[in-house]
């Protein structure tokens, strides 16, 4: 095995990160961990240390590490046939069972899976769809796409400018001009500290509302969101938001995209968010609990709606051009039917949305009363604590006092991972769904440790 150092020097020289600081990871002033194995809720690193995930990778492994049954499912693919494409009517016994096991387990009014590989390409597939609906529509003038500030969608050309968060925007020439923003539903930051969850819910539809107006909803295609916006923050949204705004995009003939990337497949205590808060969208976008990060695998779930019209544009133009070499990958199909029937038959959703309440209530019980906390909030797995410089004026701290990396830092450093999140000083929590009491004790103890470090 090589030593240590070795491969730190070869990281170092050779391996450019996603999302890290560049220049401070190259000059070694940023920690590298070289991740070995996985079991349960935990990871192992080189060191020899052993740390309790408290954020499943990135919100993906949510079945734990090191099941046996998904890698012998993806080791028995690899062997019969590692690869074929899905092109012309093409497909595998996996790919073919997995989109009936999804559509099985979707919300009702969905019709078809079109896979991927991962959570922005996904999304790119569901802008292109859109586009191509409205134009077989013979209405090529509906093309905008609202999504909302700290949306996450992704990070290429579309997903990124789709994306609501500045740093990735800034110097990327994003957003397109096809994207536009609009208010997140945000209630811990709504503009008036009177306003209760209803009246938020309306001041957001009437934002919408006058968004729309000032576009013109003859030039807006969808609009997109996650049930609970996830990377801007972990936020839930206020009572009634997701009917209140179905509400508004019907009556504006404008599509529904539901990114359910983070809480497809049982996040939040049930199989889809859709259902969870009733979204009815016209799209769903699924990825990470697709598989629990076994093999890079997502999808696009398409509503009936939509689905007619995309077959009525190949019978006017041919075969819709638009495939990856990889869409639906054996392997990564493989891994979905194993990992769909693994949370069946561990009841691992019933176990995540009792353990979620159960981490959520003690997060609450040990820290809502720190003169730092803002706010604490969750829903199913999912949880966040948010620091603040004062509770009465919900004030940020100074960015350059980097609370929140110092406070993931100080739990790493106890060997406990919760994430900063990357807008604010939050903290993030999304274990995998087999987490036990016990483990959630400890994320929260380690919590309050690591918060009197930083803040006293
Ligand atoms: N949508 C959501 C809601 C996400 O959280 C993410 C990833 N965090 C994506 C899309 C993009 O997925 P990927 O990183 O696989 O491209």
């Amino acid at each position: 095995m090589l030593k240590n150092d070795l491969l730190e020097q070869w990281d170092r020289e050779s391996f450019f990160h996603p999302s890290t600081h560049l220049s401070q990871h190259a000059r070694g002033e940023t920690p590298t961990r070289v991740v070995t194995g996985g079991k349960g809720c935990h990871i192992t690193d080189r060191e020899g240390n052993r740390l309790l995930d408290a954020f499943a990778g990135l919100y993906c492994v949510n079945v734990g590490y090191g099941r046996p049954e998904i890698a012998e499912a993806i080791a028995e693919q690899a062997r019969e046939l590692a690869y074929y494409h899905a092109y012309v009517g093409h497909g595998t016994e996996s790919s073919i069972t997995l989109a009936k096991m999804i559509l099985d387990r979707a919300p009702k009014g969905m019709s078809k899976v079109y896979f991927g590989l991962s959570g922005s390409d996904a999304n790119e597939t569901n802008v292109k769809l859109i586009w191509y609906y409205y134009n077989i529509l013979g209405r090529p003038e509906k093309k905008k796409i609202i999504s909302r500030w700290r949306g996450y969608h992704g990070s290429g050309l579309m997903t990124g400018s789709l994306t609501g968060l500045e740093l990735f925007h800034k110097k990327f020439d994003l957003p397109l001009a096809q994207v536009i923003h609009t208010d997140a539903p945000y209630y811990y930051r709504r503009p008036d500290a009177e306003m209760n969850e209803a009246a938020f819910t309306a001041h957001l539809v009437s934002e919408l509302e006058a968004l729309i107006e000032a576009e013109g909803a003859d030039t807006i295609a969808a609009f997109i969101g996650e049930p609970v916006l996830g990377t801007g923050g972990i936020v839930p949204p206020p009572d009634g938001y997701w009917p209140a705004i179905r509400e508004v995009l019907n009556r504006h003939d404008i599509l529904l995209i539901a990114d359910e990337v983070v809480t497809g497949f049982g996040r939040l205590g049930s199989m889809f968010g859709s259902d969870h808060y009733d979204i009815q969208p016209d799209l769903i976008t699924i990825a990470k609990g697709l598989t629990s990060a076994y093999a890079p695998l997502s999808g696009s779930i398409v509503g009936d709606r939509m689905w007619t019209v995309l077959e009525q544009g190949t019978d006017e133009n041919g075969p819709i051009g638009h495939g990856w070499t990889y869409s639906a990958h054996p392997i990564g199909a493989a891994a979905g039917v194993a990992n769909l029937k693994l949370l069946d038959d561990l009841d691992l959703i019933a176990n995540a949305k009792d353990i979620g309440a159960y981490l959520n209530e003690q997060m609450r019980g040990a820290l809502a009363d720190h003169p730092h906390v803002g706010d604490i909030r969750g829903e199913g797995l999912l949880c966040a604590v948010e620091l603040v410089e004062d509770r009465d004026s919900r004030t940020f701290f100074d960015p350059a006092r980097k609370v929140g990396p110092a406070i993931s830092a100080a739990m790493a450093a106890r060997n406990v991972i919760a994430r900063a999140m990357p807008q604010g000083d939050i903290i993030g929590y999304a274990p995998p769904f087999c987490l036990t009491r016990e483990e959630a004790d400890i994320v929260v103890a380690t919590t309050v440790e690591a918060v009197a470090e930083v803040l006293g």
